[in-house]
């Protein structure tokens, strides 16, 4: 793995997972070939350069820290940041986020948890040591989402298998529940991913079709020499995409083109929201799904974005992974001037 430099507000990665269980014994060797160069992967002979290389051998414990870590410090002085996880179902992007309540312990557990952990250490560190101006008062509150079939159902309210918006309306958010310490935090998450888990059978088995958003708000009041007080506010939006398996890429650009009708509307308005935003496009079309109006708020050339594209070392899935491959390097294209959310 190497280290790409601190100051670039988009980074992209891209990690292959294990060979799945059931083909241990296969004699099938991985179609991704690694590079003397950390930031190169090689698949059919063809070089892909990214942030960020992450072989099968890559800990959770070091995603972590490479490329989340840096989005929590941006967090806390006030940008708001995105974490993405994007590609073909199995390839590990809900293990990535670690959305699941079943791994909040030991070494599997995955990004979410490990955030939260860190905000809450951080947050005792920084009591001791705050630089320039004084934070007076620091507020933390979570909201989880689910995005199904272009509804949004909160996860964290008392009904949560009757939509709170569907397209068309403008979402304001689900509800915030405050934070403040670790143990409320594994609550929050286990109550979400079980009511992600418990919606009707007809959703479960759609399930790879939905994508989950985890989102913590910070707000800071800070309070100058004088008693002056201003705040800031920023959130950290850490995404568990649905699979991408369906959506092609054509052309140079990756114009996103539907193929029947099992194409993800979310996914595709994700990429075209990208490729306007590359383009220095006057007008972004959030509008064109919910997955990208909720977004809309960190999914912009203000904020931090870390694209987390997972790959199959399988042959069976080669055109997938291919087609992720391109996805995250037209994300590459992006170049980002994040500035602080203050009121
Ligand atoms: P996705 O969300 O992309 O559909 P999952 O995260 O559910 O995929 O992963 C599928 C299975 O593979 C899960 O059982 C998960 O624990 C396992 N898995 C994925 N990536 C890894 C990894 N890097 N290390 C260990 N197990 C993994
Ligand atoms: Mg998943």
């Amino acid at each position: 793995m190497s280290n790409a430099s601190d100051n670039c507000a988009v980074k992209i990665a891209v990690r292959e997972r294990p060979v799945r269980q059931s083909l241990i014994n296969s004699k099938e060797s991985s179609v991704i070939g690694y590079h003397p160069n950390p930031n190169i992967l090689i698949v059919e002979e063809r070089p892909f350069t990214f942030d960020y290389v992450l072989s099968p051998e890559v800990t959770q414990a070091q995603v972590f820290e490479d490329l989340i870590k840096p989005l929590v410090k941006k967090l806390k002085l006030g940008f708001n940041c995105t974490a993405l996880a994007y590609g073909q179902t199995g390839t590990g992007k809900s293990y990535t986020m670690g959305l699941d309540s079943t791994n909040i312990e030991g070494e599997h557990i995955g990004v979410v948890p490990r955030v939260l952990k860190e905000i809450f250490s951080a947050e005792t560190q920084d009591k001791d040591n705050t630089e320039n101006e004084p934070v007076f008062k620091r507020e933390i509150s979570a909201s989880f989402i689910e995005i199904y079939n272009e509804k949004v159902y909160d996860l964290l309210a008392e009904n949560s298998s009757e939509p709170i918006i569907a397209k068309g309306f403008r979402y304001t958010g689900g509800s915030r529940k405050p934070l403040t310490d670790i143990n409320e935090c594994h609550a929050i998450l286990t109550q979400g991913s079980k009511n992600r888990h418990v919606r009707p059978t007809k959703m479960n088995s759609q399930s790879s079709r939905s994508h989950a958003i985890f989102t913590i708000h910070l707000r800071c009041i800070l309070r100058n020499t004088n008693g002056e007080e201003s705040i800031i506010s920023s959130c950290m939006n850490l995404v568990d995409l649905a699979g991408s398996e369906g959506v092609r890429r054509t052309g140079h650009q990756g114009v996103a083109m539907s193929e029947g009708v099992n194409i993800n509307q979310g996914l595709l308005s994700i990429g075209k929201v990208l490729q306007a935003m590359t383009m220095g496009s006057k007008v972004i079309p959030y509008r064109d799904s919910v997955l990208s109006s909720v977004l809309q708020d960190s999914l912009n050339l203000n904020s931090y974005l870390t694209l987390l594209a997972c790959i199959s070392p399988h042959r069976e899935d080669l055109s997938e992974t291919l087609s992720t491959l391109r996805f995250a390097q037209n994300a590459k294209q992006l170049k980002n001037t994040p500035q602080i959310n203050s009121i």
